[in-house]
């Protein structure tokens, strides 16, 4: 520690004071002043410090002393200071207490910036754990958010993922947000907008007072109170994959440190959220058949034995409509298996742009295909059929405008005596169905009875 006398106690001795008493290390051992009210030898009294109201000079010879601020501007003291300090103590002048508080401040702030940085560093590093340990895309959404919040000190954050087809943000993960917030899911990116300029920008969007911003007037965010908020965007090799954004309540500073940080925070998301991409679209070819990407029949086997249980435990509905193109070898034989691929591309398009929410779609087999139809009894179960049966008689698929047609069996759960309980009893009664619409002329649709 720095022992500290201080002489003269005016408004340039408060101000030293003032200044030394926020470092520990320097002790005051004494302020000195002919008048008991000057404003340091008040502050003193407050800080509890030794105080002196007389000449101070006999009394330096005396005490222990590094260094000695004669604030007096008085030519007399400086003198006798000059006098006695010899290698006693060292004597700054209030010109020097300017500029010793110039260096210090630096160093204070260069301090504080490194601990910022650090602190940051820390943070990069915690979510890389996490993320490396997160499995499923909720996980790895949050943990990006988080890491977003805690860099920021923001309460509050959010994550869009951007789908470049649809030019839609879909919002998959918020934090300290309302229920209001993430009602609405998707939203699209506007030309000229502000999510398109962050979207077309590398660097983060940072906003201290959105009142300063009148261009944003994001009706949702204005909603839930948001006053300040950084905008991440997330730029993959390819493109934007997203936004992440942190939120605060309140107008915030940022540290000048933060910019670099958030870069690195968007490097670690983007390859978080494209490993995460690259995994599920592994995993979704290993439920889709190549040729039509409609689901294949070991997917819809699992969720035909789960769809059952369920049905099952509700006394839920529950139908299928397996059904089969007619006279396929045929199409082969004339057109070529070029020609027949195209067929089986094109049917699958018109399957799936007629399905209803319940629905759900596979290409069964060669020329097959099984629609498993949830909360759907038999009526509703021919009807759709029905609508399928009519659609395809419509599309012209072949070179010479020859049609292609589909026979249909239906089978409902409950609807007959003997309950199918597995998958394959279910297809089974589906399968004798659609065998009987083949024997009675094809192109229709047959229900299984028992
Ligand atoms: P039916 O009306 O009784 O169903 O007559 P079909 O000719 O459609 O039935 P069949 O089972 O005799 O023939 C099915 C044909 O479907 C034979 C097979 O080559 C063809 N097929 C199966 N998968 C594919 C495929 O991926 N591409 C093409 N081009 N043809 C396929
Ligand atoms: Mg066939
Ligand atoms: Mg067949």
């Amino acid at each position: 520690m720095v022992k500290v006398f201080i002489i003269g106690a005016g408004e340039g001795g408060k101000a030293v004071l003032g200044r030394l008493l926020q470092f520990d290390w320097f002790q005051i051992v004494g302020v000195a002043d002919l008048n008991p009210e000057a404003p340091a030898i008040q502050l003193a009294r407050d800080a509890q410090l030794p105080i002196f109201i007389e000449d101070p000079i006999p009394l330096l010879q005396t005490m222990t002393i590094d260094l000695v601020f004669d604030l007096t501007e008085n030519p007399r003291i400086s003198r006798q200071l000059v006098q006695i300090s010899e290698n006693n103590f060292d004597v700054a002048t209030g010109e020097v207490a300017h500029v010793l508080w110039d260096v210090i401040r630096e160093l204070e702030e260069r301090e504080n910036r490194l601990k910022q940085k650090l602190g940051e560093n820390q943070i990069l590093l915690d979510t890389s754990l996490v993320l490396s340990r997160s499995e499923t895309p909720d996980e790895i959404f949050e943990a990006i958010v988080s890491g977003g919040m805690r860099i920021t000190g923001m309460p509050a954050g959010s994550l869009s993922v951007y789908d470049k087809q649809k030019k839609q943000l879909f919002l998959v993960a918020t934090k300290g947000l309302s229920s209001e917030f993430y009602k609405n899911a998707v939203y699209p990116v506007r030309t000229g907008g502000l999510t398109e300029h962050i979207l077309a920008n590398k660097d983060p969007l940072l906003i201290p007072d959105l009142a300063d911003f009148p261009s944003f007037n994001n009706p949702v965010v204005l909603k839930e109170g948001i006053r300040s908020l950084i905008a991440i965007p997330l730029i993959a090799e390819k493109g934007p994959i997203g936004i992440l954004y942190s939120d605060d309540f309140e107008p915030k500073q940022f540290p000048p440190t933060l910019t670099n940080s958030l870069k690195m925070l968007s490097t670690q998301a983007v390859i978080a959220i494209q490993k995460q991409q690259a995994f599920e679209k592994i995993k979704d070819l290993s439920i889709r058949d190549p040729l039509t990407g409609l689901y294949n029949r070991r997917y819809l086997n699992k969720v035909l034995a789960s769809e059952i249980g369920r049905a099952s435990r509700l006394k839920h509905p529950l139908s299928l409509s397996l059904f089969d193109i007619d006279n396929f070898k045929q199409v082969n034989d004339r057109y070529g298996h070029v020609t027949g691929d195209h067929v089986l591309k094109g049917l699958s398009e018109c399957f799936e742009s007629m399905l209803r929410p319940y629905d759900i779609l596979s290409r069964f087999g060669g020329e097959e295909f099984l629609i498993l139809m949830s909360e759907t009894g038999k009526e509703e179960a021919i009807a759709s059929a029905e609508r399928l049966r009519k659609a395809v008689s419509g599309l012209s698929l072949l070179p010479d405008g020859e049609r292609v047609t589909c026979s249909f069996g239906v089978c409902t759960l409950w609807d007959i005596k003997k309950t199918p309980t597995t998958p394959k009893t279910f297809i089974d009664c589906a399968d004798k169905a659609l065998y009987q619409a083949k024997h009675e002329g094809r192109n229709r649709v047959c229900l299984y009875t028992d």
